[in-house]
C-alpha cells in the first residue's frame, strides 16, 4: 500500500491469531462460511441504509459475492458490494476485538471444550482466515470515504499494515479479500470445492454469491503461423469460439490451441425462500426447497409445510416440513438415535443442521427456523441449552402439531375416481366400482403413528393435542379408523368410560370372550394392536373426561343397570355360586389373585382376566417378547 502505516494488533487479537494459526484443527472450511457471513452482513447494512438513501448504491447498483482464485499465484478472492469500511473501521474492526465472550472462548477453545469452527458466534470470524492463509489482503471502499484503503497482514507477526490501495480506487463499494493460500491450503483453489462449500453453507444466503469457473480447452487453431502449444488467456467472461472452418482447411489434420475461459457460476439458490412473503411462493419452489434441505426425501414430494413468523419476546421466522414417507433412517430404528434435521440459522447464516429443534418424537420434520434475535456470544452448547432455544422449540413444536391436524382435518382431494361414469360404444353406462377412498391423512398415519404414539408418552406439555391425532379401529368401526373425539360422540348416554381391549391383532380381538356382553350392549371397543398402544393409553389416562379402561379388568361396571336390581341378583348368585368358588380358589391355589362372579360373560363360561392395577395380558406378552 502507498504510504503504508503499520499497527499493532490489540493483544486479545494476536492471541486468536495464534490460536487460530498453531489449530491442529482439520476442519478449515470454515473460514469461507465467516467470510461470507461478513460479506453478507457487509451487503445488508448497506441495503438497510440504501433504504432511505437511495444515492448510495450509486457506485455499484448489484448486491452481490464474487468470489475468484488464481490457482498459479495461488490466491483466492472473496469481493462483495456491502458496505466497505473507512479506515478508522479497518483499525477498529480488523485489529480490535469488538465483543466480549473472545476470552471465554479462547479459554473454552485451550481447554478442548469449543472447537475453532464455533468462531463466528464470538465476533472474530474473520480471523479465520488464517485457517488457510500466511498472507490476507483487505481492499475497501466505504461510500463515505474517496479513498480505497488496503489492509493487511502476514501470518504469526502482531502488526498489520494500513494504506492507500496503489491501484487507485477499483471497487465502486465493498470490500475484496485476498487470500494468500498456504501450502496444505491449496485445495481452496478450486472451483468445484469452492462451489461445493457455498452450497453447503449459504446456499439461502439472500445475496447471489458467484464463483469464477476457470476452465482451459482445447480448440482448433485458427491462425496457422501461431505455435500450437501456446496458451492463450482469454479476458473475456466467456469465449467465443467460432465453430466456422475454412473448407480449404478442411483436409488438413487440425491444429489445436488451450484456451482459457472463465464464468461465473450463481452457486447458492435463490433468496432465502423463508424470508418471502407466503403470497408469492408457489407450491411448487415449496417443494424445491425441500428437497434441497431434506436429503432423505430423495426427491419426494412433501406431504405438507408450515410456514410462519413468530413474533413476541423472540422473532423468527420458520418453514417446516412433514415427509410423505419415513425417513429410511427412522425406519425399525431407535427414534432416540436419530438424528434432528432441522437447520438454525441466525441472520440467513447457517449455524447448525442438527440443532435439536424440536422433540425426538418429531425427527421425521424437516425445516429452518432462522432468527436474527440469537446471541452469537454464547457456543452451542451453551444455545442449545439457552431460553431462547426453549421458547423457538415449543412455539415450533405447536407449530407442527397444527399442520398436522389441518392436515388430518383437510378435505378430501379430488382423485381421477371422482371422474364420471364412462359410456361405452353402445351407449350403456359403465359404472365405476364404487372405490372407497381413504383420506391421505390415514394414510399417512398409518407410517407415522409411532411417532405420534411417541409423543403423547413423552411430551405431557403437548399430550391433548397430539391426542387428537390419534387414530383407531373399534368393534364397530367396520376396519375403518376413527379418532377418539368420533369414540365419545358415539358413547351411550349413560357410557362414562372410553372402552378397549389390546392383542396382537383385530380377528383375535373380535373373537374375545370379553367382547360379549359389550357386542350384546351395542358397546363400542377400541381395538390396540400395537406395543405402544397400552402404554401411550397408561399415560393418557383419559380423553374428554372419559377414562380409557380395558375391558380385561375386572372391576368393568355397566352403568345402564338398575343398582338396587343388581343388588339382590348379586346376593343371588353369590349363594348358588359359592362352593363352586371355594371349590376353584382351593383347586388354583397362589396362580390366580381371586375367583368371582361376572356380569359381563356372555356365552363363556368363564374367563381369566387382569385386576385393575395388573398388567394386562397383553401388556405381559409384549413383556415376554422384549425379554430374551
Ligand atoms: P463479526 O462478523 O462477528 O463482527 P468478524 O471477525 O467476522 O466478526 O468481523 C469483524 C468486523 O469486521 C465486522 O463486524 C465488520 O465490521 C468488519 N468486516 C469484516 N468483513 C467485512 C466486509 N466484507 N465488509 C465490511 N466490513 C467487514
Ligand atoms: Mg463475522
Amino acid at each position: 500500500p502507498v504510504d503504508a502505516e503499520p499497527h499493532k494488533f490489540e493483544a486479545e487479537v494476536s492471541r486468536i491469531l495464534d490460536i487460530v494459526v498453531n489449530s491442529l484443527y482439520q476442519n478449515k472450511d470454515v473460514f469461507l462460511r465467516e467470510l461470507i457471513s461478513n460479506a453478507s452482513d457487509a451487503l445488508d447494512k448497506i441495503r438497510f441504509l440504501s433504504i432511505t438513501k437511495p444515492e448510495l448504491l450509486a457506485d455499484k447498483n448489484e448486491l452481490e459475492i464474487r468470489i475468484s482464485y488464481d490457482d498459479e499465484a495461488r490466491t483466492l478472492t472473496i469481493a462483495d458490494s456491502g458496505i466497505g469500511m473507512t479506515k478508522e473501521d479497518l483499525v477498529n474492526n480488523l485489529g480490535t476485538v469488538a465483543r466480549s465472550g473472545t476470552t471465554k472462548f479462547m479459554e473454552a477453545l485451550q481447554e478442548g471444550a469449543a472447537d475453532i469452527s464455533q468462531i463466528g458466534m464470538f465476533g472474530v470470524g474473520f480471523y479465520s482466515s488464517f485457517l488457510v492463509a500466511n498472507k490476507v489482503t483487505v481492499a475497501t471502499k466505504h461510500p463515505h470515504s474517496d479513498q480505497q484503503y488496503i489492509w493487511s497482514s502476514v501470518n504469526g507477526e502482531d502488526e498489520y499494515v494500513i494504506g492507500e490501495d496503489p491501484r487507485g480506487v477499483t471497487l465502486g463499494r465493498g470490500t475484496e479479500i485476498t487470500l494468500h493460500l498456504k501450502d496444505d491450503a491449496e485445495e481452496y483453489a478450486d472451483f468445484g470445492k469452492l462451489e461445493q462449500l457455498v452450497r453447503h453453507y449459504s446456499e439461502f444466503v439472500t445475496h447471489p454469491i458467484f464463483v469464477r469457473k476457470t476452465e482451459e480447452m482445447e480448440v482448433p487453431d485458427e491462425d496457422e503461423d501461431a505455435d500450437a502449444d501456446a496458451t492463450e488467456t482469454s479476458e473475456e467472461d466467456e469465449l467465443d469460439v467460432s465453430e466456422e472452418e475454412d473448407a480449404a482447411e478442411e483436409e488438413k489434420p487440425k491444429k489445436m490451441k488451450t484456451v482459457t475461459t472463465h464464468e461465473w457460476v450463481k452457486s447458492n439458490a435463490d433468496a432465502a425462500i423463508w424470508n418471502r412473503a407466503k403470497e408469492e411462493i408457489s407450491d411448487d419452489e415449496y417443494q424445491e426447497f425441500y428437497k434441497i434441505i431434506a436429503k432423505e426425501a430423495l426427491g419426494a414430494n412433501a406431504t405438507s409445510w408450515s410456514h410462519f413468523d413468530a413474533e413476541g419476546n423472540i422473532n423468527f421466522k420458520s418453514l417446516v416440513y412433514m415427509p410423505s414417507e419415513v425417513p429410511r433412517s427412522f425406519m425399525g430404528g431407535d427414534l432416540n438415535n436419530f438424528r434432528s434435521s432441522m437447520k438454525l440459522y441466525v441472520r440467513k447464516v447457517l449455524i447448525s443442521d442438527d440443532f435439536e429443534l424440536l422433540p425426538k418424537y418429531m425427527s421425521f420434520v424437516t425445516g429452518v427456523v432462522d432468527s436474527d434475535d440469537l446471541p452469537l456470544n454464547v457456543n452451542r452448547e451453551t444455545l442449545q441449552e439457552s431460553k431462547i432455544i426453549a421458547i423457538i422449540r415449543k412455539k415450533v413444536t405447536r407449530k407442527v402439531i397444527d399442520m398436522i391436524k389441518k392436515f388430518s382435518e383437510s378435505e378430501m382431494p379430488e382423485t381421477e375416481d371422482d371422474a364420471e361414469d364412462e359410456i361405452d360404444e353402445e351407449g350403456n353406462v359403465i359404472e365405476k366400482e364404487d372405490v372407497e377412498k381413504v383420506h391421505p391423512y390415514l394414510e399417512w398415519y398409518e407410517k407415522f403413528q409411532p411417532s405420534i404414539k411417541m409423543g403423547v408418552i413423552e411430551d405431557e406439555a403437548n399430550r391433548k393435542r397430539l391426542s387428537k391425532l390419534i387414530r383407531v379401529k373399534t368393534s364397530k368401526s367396520d376396519d375403518k379408523y376413527i379418532s377418539f373425539e368420533d369414540y365419545v360422540s358415539n358413547m351411550k348416554d349413560w357410557q362414562k368410560q372410553i372402552y378397549y381391549i389390546a392383542g396382537q391383532n383385530i380377528k383375535e380381538l373380535e373373537k374375545s370372550p370379553f367382547m360379549e356382553k359389550f357386542n350384546e350392549k351395542e358397546l363400542e371397543v377400541i381395538y390396540f394392536t400395537e406395543a405402544a398402544d397400552e402404554y401411550m393409553v397408561s399415560h393418557l389416562r383419559e380423553f374428554d373426561g372419559k377414562k380409557f379402561t380395558t375391558i380385561t379388568h375386572d372391576n368393568i361396571e355397566f352403568d345402564d343397570e338398575d343398582a338396587d336390581l343388581k343388588k339382590r341378583r348379586d346376593a343371588a348368585y353369590k349363594e348358588k355360586f359359592d362352593p363352586l368358588i371355594k371349590f376353584m380358589n382351593n383347586f388354583y391355589g397362589r396362580a390366580i389373585t381371586r375367583v368371582k362372579i361376572s356380569h359381563r360373560l356372555g356365552s363363556s363360561p368363564a374367563i381369566v382376566s387382569s385386576g385393575e392395577y395388573g398388567q394386562s395380558a397383553n401388556q405381559e406378552r409384549i413383556m415376554r417378547a422384549q425379554a430374551f
